[in-house]
């Protein structure tokens, strides 16, 4: 789950982590009026969406006064921003967060993550900061470090390693000793996935400080945090993938038109992949799982069958634990709400196949029946094609 910079600025100032002063606006009269109670001569208007790449998007504003941040606030808020980060649909700005503006001397990058290869908590850290990691490690990866933290806490030769890698001198050195402490231990106690501070900055008057907060928190350890689970804003996030989520269905959308219902994660992505080699694109995974009930399945279904994109339905269940039947009783349910206005391809074997299929044929459902996952794919390839045409 991912939350918001203001957010994710809060809860490191819980750890001690020094972040500018700042303040919420939800209208353009708010942020004025954060600006003006900020003080100083420079103040930093910035949308806040889940995702990156609002400063070159126009996204982030520097204003010397409260002309200038009642002219950015007017702009970002409410509009559309597209970053390198959103797609290009872009994302609709509903707050703004209105920063004091610092002195920036230097800007460098910093993110914690989980390295799956040494199973501990690592830092990345760059001294090219305030750009594209991405383009650095491509262009100059010897401008990146990565620094596995080997116990509980960093140690002073860890922080030290990173600290001079980015150029820090004297008592920086023991400035970003502290603060890489309190980040990691931030990044612990709260269960992250990802933290990353893109830029750190080294002000004028020599303190470091983050200037932006990516915080990510691992999805399964969220009910260790209901203080985290409260900040989750459902308007940043796909509507389906919320109400496939509330279901306790495994569900990404895509861009495709084939929509697929499969169960188990490997089969799953095995049809997503027999359909590109049919030369279709899928519309979604979906992973319905081992323990599904009638009632999940038909909403999945119902999400399908609502998403405008899909024109054919892939249905591939290998019945072990999921019953086939299960499967036929969740499409009977949805249809009597969604009648299926795509053409529907199932194939379905292993346990109660034989009800399974039996349920749809009685109930005389105009569903194309194939016998492995290949004939599958066809099907649907072709029934996808025949209504785009
Ligand atoms: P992102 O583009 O979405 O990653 O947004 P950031 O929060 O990283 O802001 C983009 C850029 O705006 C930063 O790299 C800074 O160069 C600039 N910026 C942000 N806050 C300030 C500030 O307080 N003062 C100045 N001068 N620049 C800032
Ligand atoms: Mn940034």
């Amino acid at each position: 789950m991912n939350i918001h910079e203001y957010q994710a600025k809060a809860v490191l100032a819980e750890f001690g982590v020094p972040v500018p002063r700042g303040k919420l606006a939800l209208s353009v009269d708010e942020a004025v009026a954060a600006g003006e109670s900020l003080g100083g001569n420079v103040c930093v208007v910035k949308a806040q969406i889940h995702a990156g790449g609002r400063g070159k998007a126009g996204g982030v504003r520097v204003c010397k006064s409260s002309d200038e941040v009642r002219a950015a606030a007017s702009d970002i808020l409410g509009c559309i921003l597209v970053t390198k980060q959103t797609g290009p649909e872009g994302k609709q700005v509903n707050k703004l967060y209105v920063e004091e503006g610092l002195n920036i001397a230097s800007e460098f990058y910093l993110s914690l993550l989980v390295d799956r290869e040494s199973e501990k908590v690592a830092f990345v850290v760059s001294p090219e900061g305030g750009m594209d990691i991405e383009d650095v490690a491509e262009k100059t990866p010897e401008k990146i470090l990565t620094v596995a933290i080997q116990s509980d806490t960093i140690s002073a030769a860890e922080s030290q390693s990173m600290a001079e890698f980015l150029g820090l001198k004297g008592e920086q050195l023991f400035k970003f000793a502290d603060l890489a402490a309190r980040l990691h231990k931030a990044f612990c106690e709260k269960d992250a996935a990802m933290l990353e501070i893109n830029p750190l900055i080294l002000t004028a008057e020599g303190d470091l400080v983050t200037l932006d907060a990516k915080f990510i928190v691992d999805d399964n350890a969220i009910y260790r945090h209901p203080e985290l689970a409260e900040l989750r804003d459902l308007s940043e996030e796909d509507p389906r993938e919320t109400e496939a989520a509330e279901h306790e269905l495994n569900y990404i959308a895509l861009d495709g038109n084939i929509g697929c219902m499969v169960n188990g994660a490997g089969l799953a992505m095995g049809t997503m992949d027999i359909i590109q080699l049919k030369g279709q694109k899928p519309a979604n995974f979906l992973d319905v799982g081992g323990g599904v009930t009638v009632d999940a399945v038909c909403e999945a279904f119902k999400l399908l069958f609502e998403d405008k994109q899909v024109k054919a339905i892939l249905v591939n269940i290998f019945g072990g634990i999921v019953r086939c039947d299960i499967i036929s009783n969740g499409l009977m349910e949805a249809i009597k709400t969604h009648p299926m206005n795509v053409p529907v391809i199932m194939r379905l074997v292993g346990t109660n196949e034989a009800e399974g299929r039996k349920i749809v044929k009685d109930a005389g459902l105009d569903v194309r029946w194939a016998e492995d996952l290949d004939q599958a794919a066809e099907f649907a390839a072709a029934a996808a094609q025949e209504v785009a045409a």
